[in-house]
């Protein structure tokens, strides 16, 4: 494929999108340098008006699973649109693609989930949760149980309650959050955590936490606790295999309500069809959005446990929603999504072929100067760049070395995001072995560049 480069557009288009607040960006200094743009991708690259080529090791913002350019995916949508572009689920009505998709979803999911709601966005779902929660317990006769637990340094979204759920301490800054009702426990972050304990005990530590604050909360004021099954965002923090279960019996020993958020980890991204599998969750509630569309059309979607269901459907009106809850090319989208996954079979391509590979040609970096870690599951993984690698030592102040080395692959023509100083990788599920040999050897240009601009 071709790029079509507009050169003579790239300044025009800058100077328009100088109007354009950019989220998570200083958009004074963005405005100052010019946004980079991206004109078109296909299958795993993207092409930027300049008409570079670029490998995306991160999927857009880890969700394009089944890669760019899926013309069966813009036919469906093409098709909904001149059907029924849009009807809603709000006055005892329903549409084909909202009612063939829950069923799909409830096929698919663990077996306590039989009910699905609706949103377009991973925040908004994490919202509804939260009312979802509140709702149960007053059905309950519990009021008083409404604090929800969560992780520093996890990541629920954007909107206020999105971002309280969230442990970003610059988030919370922004806008006087958390909110009242959300608290924060430690994160299972084992490399940069753990100190001399192994990650098996570091695992029960961090799970310990959430019974330690529990108890000086007292259980009847808690209601739910929210994890992502590996934090995104927050750096690919894997937790360590003995984290999940003990989480899971506090859970149950206090009656707390859990949520995993699945946003990035379902749909195939570790090699199962969802995080919470991998680590044998059995959770309430899960959130679903990236994925579930490979990001073709916004989406979102909330699976709820028959515990919950059968107490908030127990015959009072459910007073929430959204005008495109359900959207039916959105929804007709992520059916033909979800199509492509399970035919091309790339969530066992991850599991059986390129997780494994990728795990493995990660292994070789640890050799490099810079890399004090690398983490991964299926295709999500974490590079984790240090000052002194023989100390966990890093560097100061934390974030510029990840910064020089993401620079440094856009320039090379890969595009891999960093939080602190780690890098995250998080491809298409369509990657073969040879995409991961291409990501490889632009990833060690990429750190031995870096490694020279740091003095290392
Ligand atoms: C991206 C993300 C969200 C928020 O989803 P949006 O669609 O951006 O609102 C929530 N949870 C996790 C784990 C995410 O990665």
């Amino acid at each position: 494929m071709t790029a079509q480069p507009k050169r003579n557009s790239t300044t025009e288009w800058q100077a328009q999108d100088r109007h354009h607040i950019h989220p998570f960006s200083d958009n004074a200094q963005l405005h100052e340098i010019g946004s980079r743009v991206i004109t078109k991708a296909e299958g795993t690259h993207l092409w930027d008006s300049e008409g570079n080529r670029l490998l995306d090791a991160f999927a857009g913002l880890w969700c394009v699973n089944v890669g760019y350019g899926r013309k069966s995916i813009a036919d469906v949508a093409y098709k909904q649109l001149q059907e029924l572009p849009y009807y809603n689920t709000f006055f005892k009505t329903t549409h084909p693609p909202v009612a063939e998709l829950s069923k799909l979803l409830v096929d698919m999911t663990p077996k306590q989930f039989n009910n699905v709601f609706y949103g377009q966005s991973g925040s908004d779902a994490n919202d509804t949760i939260v009312r979802m929660v509140r709702s149960y317990w007053n059905l309950k006769k519990q009021p008083k149980k409404k604090t929800i637990i969560s992780r520093t340094n996890g990541y629920h979204g954007s909107t206020m309650v999105a971002a309280s759920l969230g442990g970003m301490n610059y988030m919370h800054e922004l806008a006087d959050l958390p909110l009242p009702g959300f608290v924060h426990i430690r994160q299972p972050y084992w490399y940069g955590e753990g100190g001399s304990s192994t990650p098996e005990e570091f695992g029960k530590l961090c799970a310990k936490a959430l019974e330690d604050k529990i108890l000086e909360l007292g259980a009847e004021n808690v209601a739910a606790f929210i994890g992502e099954p590996i934090q995104g965002a927050g750096g690919v923090i894997i937790p360590p295999m003995t984290y999940w279960p003990a989480i899971q019996e506090i859970c149950k020993k206090y009656d707390l309500l859990l949520i995993a958020d699945e946003v990035i980890c379902g749909f195939g991204r570790t090699g199962h069809w969802f995080g919470s599998e991998y680590f044998g969750i059995e959770s309430d509630f899960m959130t679903m959005a990236k994925g579930i569309t490979s990001g073709y059309m916004p989406l979102s979607a909330i699976m709820v446990s028959d515990r919950v269901a059968d107490v908030l459907n127990s015959g009072i009106d459910f007073s929430h929603g959204y005008t495109y809850s359900g959207h039916p090319v959105s929804c007709a989208v992520a059916i033909e999504n979800i199509r492509i996954l399970r035919e091309e079979k790339l969530v066992e391509r991850v599991h059986d072929e390129t997780g494994p590979y990728l795990t493995k040609r990660l292994w070789e970096l640890l050799d490099h100067p810079l890399v004090g870690e690398v983490r991964n599951v299926g295709l999500m993984g974490g590079i984790e760049l240090v000052k002194d690698k023989n100390n966990r030592k890093t560097f100061q102040p934390v974030g510029d070395t990840g910064t020089i080395c993401r620079d440094h692959c856009f320039r090379l023509g890969l595009v891999m995001r960093a939080t602190r100083d780690t890098m995250l990788i998080s491809p298409s599920l369509t990657w073969t072995k040879g995409d991961i040999d291409d990501f490889m050897k632009l990833t060690q240009e990429a750190l031995d560049l870096t490694a020279k601009d740091v003095g290392l």
